[in-house]
């Protein structure tokens, strides 16, 4: 127990680490160039915001939050994703009071029970945005393009961009009533949760991963059938913007998420062949969701990409990642005098910058050049009894092997200069 983590979750030990922190950078890049700024909400929520947030008859809700009473006797849940707590921010902080849109970005740790396999973690991270007070389909090609722009500066290939337009109230409950139509004479061969759907929210049928469910809904009237003339016209937009960027996807009719408060477009982006888990991102348009949460009616759109699954598929692809640190130089002594000197020359090379290091358990002189060798360091700067009466060090190029005597303060020039 003492030495095992808790099944699903994940330490992210260096060596791995330095991956992460390639993903970060580049997502905190783009969302710079964007203009997307950073939010950091807590890791715990009340329990009513995600089940108004996400929706009681989701999977998430229904089956998959950590959610316990604490010591005040009130129920809070790890969060299991990210918009709702924006959503709350949004409106606690009242962001709706600064300039329209606001938009957000986010990267931490989401809390799922669901059964662990490869890709699919209890613990697992999300990168995701949320811009709230926009509605015009340029921000829904925005956010997409953006998302795609990760994808592209992490190194992915053959990525597929999957989109459906979900419709807004209007047309909704056109769908609903053509989907019922559909669906009750088949009603008694769909699993008891499909059944237990129908009344409550029959869109959500076409969501149901079983393989009967799937190709009993087979045929089963779309979206995409019943649009509304402005719904259709705002899908169209959206389109001709990803078309004018250059942004290849497919329209897949099935992509629902089936809650009011989605409306409009939604987007998955798969990566073929990476498995069962092959969805590396999703999002979409939230026009209720403000409303739902408790404010003004207020436009939002979000995405939300797994870091885990990305890094994954990135090593499937063969994407190179950035080396792993190595220090530049790595100050060895060769006798006991040159302890302390060693130290301020330590300190002295950090302060300007060099990614500097030495040995801290009284190693022989061979074992620091074999420690030096295995921290992969560029440089060892040997002090001796003759180094030290210089004011010197025997400098070695650990790839070559050649060494030489130069004073202490010229060592950043053979470093090159910083
Ligand atoms: P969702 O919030 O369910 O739309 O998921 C957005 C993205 O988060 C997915 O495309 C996955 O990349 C990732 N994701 C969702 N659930 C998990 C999980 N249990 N483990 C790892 N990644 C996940």
């Amino acid at each position: 127990m003492l030495t095992n983590r808790p099944r699903g979750t994940n330490d992210i030990i260096p060596g791995e680490v330095e991956k992460w922190q390639f993903v970060e950078d580049v997502i905190r890049d783009v969302c710079r160039t964007y203009g997307y700024r950073e939010i950091r909400t807590p890791i715990f929520e009340h329990t009513e915001l995600f089940k108004r947030g996400v929706g009681e008859t989701t999977d998430i809700v229904e089956k998959e939050m950590y959610t316990f009473i604490d010591r005040g006797e009130r129920s809070v849940t790890l969060r299991p994703e990210g918009t709702a707590a924006v959503v709350r921010a949004y409106l606690e902080n009242k962001l709706y009071t600064g300039p329209q849109p606001v938009k957000l970005y986010y990267i931490g740790p989401m809390f799922r029970y669901d059964r662990p396999q490869a890709g699919r973690y209890r613990q697992f991270h999300q990168f995701g945005v949320e811009v709230l007070g926009a509605h015009s389909p340029g921000i829904d090609a925005e956010v997409i393009a953006m998302a795609m722009e990760v994808y592209k500066r992490l190194g992915l290939r053959g990525l597929e961009l999957h989109i459906n337009s979900l419709g807004c109230p209007e047309c909704r409950p056109k769908l609903r009533e053509r989907l019922k139509e559909f669906l009750h004479t088949r009603l008694d061969q769909f699993c008891p949760t499909c059944q237990d759907r129908f009344e409550r929210n029959p869109m959500r049928i076409l969501d149901c991963k079983n393989e009967k469910c799937r190709a009993l809904a087979a045929g089963a009237p779309t979206t995409l059938d019943c649009l509304c003339d402005e719904c259709s016209a705002f899908f169209e937009a959206v389109k001709e913007h990803l078309e004018d960027l250059g942004i290849e996807y497919v329209v897949d009719k099935k992509l629902v998420r089936g809650l009011d408060y989605y409306t409009h477009t939604a987007f998955e982006i798969m990566a073929p062949g990476i498995g069962a888990q092959s969805s590396v991102g999703g999002g979409g348009r939230y026009n209720g969701l403000v409303e739902q949460c408790g404010g003004k009616d207020t436009p939002g759109i979000g995405y939300a990409l797994g870091l885990e699954r990305i890094i994954l598929t990135m090593e499937q692809q063969g994407v190179k990642f950035p080396p792993a640190w190595r220090p530049d130089i790595f100050v060895v002594t060769a006798c006991a005098e040159a302890e302390r000197t060693a130290f301020k020359l330590l300190s002295k090379l950090r302060e300007k910058g060099y990614k500097a290091d030495k040995d801290y358990n009284g190693r022989s002189l061979k074992a620091q050049m074999k420690y030096a060798g295995k921290l992969n360091a560029r440089y060892t700067a040997i002090l001796g009894e003759n180094e030290l009466k210089n004011g010197t060090a025997m400098m070695k190029d650990m790839n070559t092997g050649e060494q030489q005597e130069i004073p202490v303060d010229k060592i950043p020039e053979l470093l090159g200069g910083k």
